[in-house]
């Protein structure tokens, strides 16, 4: 009788990224989030808002026209729009067909153009032509949701009433296992439950910048990352 030795199949190698991350507990995670916070410090510690304005009323239609648009494109857009516009009431009373001509260079112009109009009015009606200075009345604007409050409650009136949580600051808190979901509104709990509040609006800045000049979508520069002994991603290039 012919006999077989049966030889145990070779265990893949678990790349050691990959080892890391599953063995890392909660006490290993917070401490890594506390370096990852310091190096971007480190990194970026005049990180801000991108896109020019001078007032919560020009921030807030910046905000609305970077919406799939670069802030680089917006800030080509906006110098004429804002001397042309100089109050919500002015916005409120635009022709739709000129606002979008104004605007179209940033995509999405005729939802924008509904967006801005619609906004303004409320304003003019609910708040006397003024940006409010809460989440509740900002979100109840037509056209705004949680990421365009959050940018204007940080960056206009200095107030860390959330993360903002937009493509860069979604893509990098997965590469940095900083949260499990892929919904913005989710992911902003997890980052509001483990980032100091005093830091949101600025580590949302500083995730961005990293994620623009660093931690980019299709090529990440992983080689020239001060974060790269922190990060488990599968999207590594080293
Ligand atoms: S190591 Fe690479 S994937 Fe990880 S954060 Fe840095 S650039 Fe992004």
């Amino acid at each position: 009788m012919k006999t077989s030795t049966t030889r145990a199949k070779p265990r893949a190698k678990r790349p050691a990224a990959k080892r890391r991350r599953a063995t890392e507990g909660p006490a290993e995670r917070r401490a890594r989030l506390r370096r990852i916070i310091a190096r971007l410090e480190r990194e970026f510690p005049a990180a801000h808002c991108a896109l020019d304005h001078g007032t919560p009323l020009e921030l807030l239609v910046a905000t609305i026209l970077s919406a799939q648009c670069t802030d680089a494109r917006v800030n080509l857009v906006t110098p004429s729009l804002f001397a042309k516009y100089r109050s919500a009431g002015a916005y409120a009373a635009a022709d739709p067909r000129v606002l979008e001509r104004e605007i179209q260079s940033t995509g999405f112009f005729r939802n924008k153009t509904k967006s801005i109009i619609g906004m303004a009015q409320a304003l003019v009606e609910r708040h006397g032509g003024r940006v409010p200075d809460t989440m509740d009345a900002l979100v109840a604007l037509p056209g705004v949701g949680r990421k365009t409050a959050n940018v204007v409650l940080g960056n206009a009136f200095g107030r860390n009433e959330g993360v903002v949580v937009d493509t860069h600051v979604q893509r990098l808190s997965a590469r940095l296992d900083l949260t499990g979901h892929t919904e913005p509104k989710k992911i902003e709990q997890d980052l509001m439950r483990s980032v100091p509040q005093d830091r949101w609006i600025l580590f949302s800045h500083q995730l961005i910048w990293h994620g623009r000049k660093i931690c980019q979508a299709r090529r990440p520069k992983c080689i020239e990352c001060n974060l790269e002994r922190l990060c488990y991603s599968k999207d590594k290039t080293v």
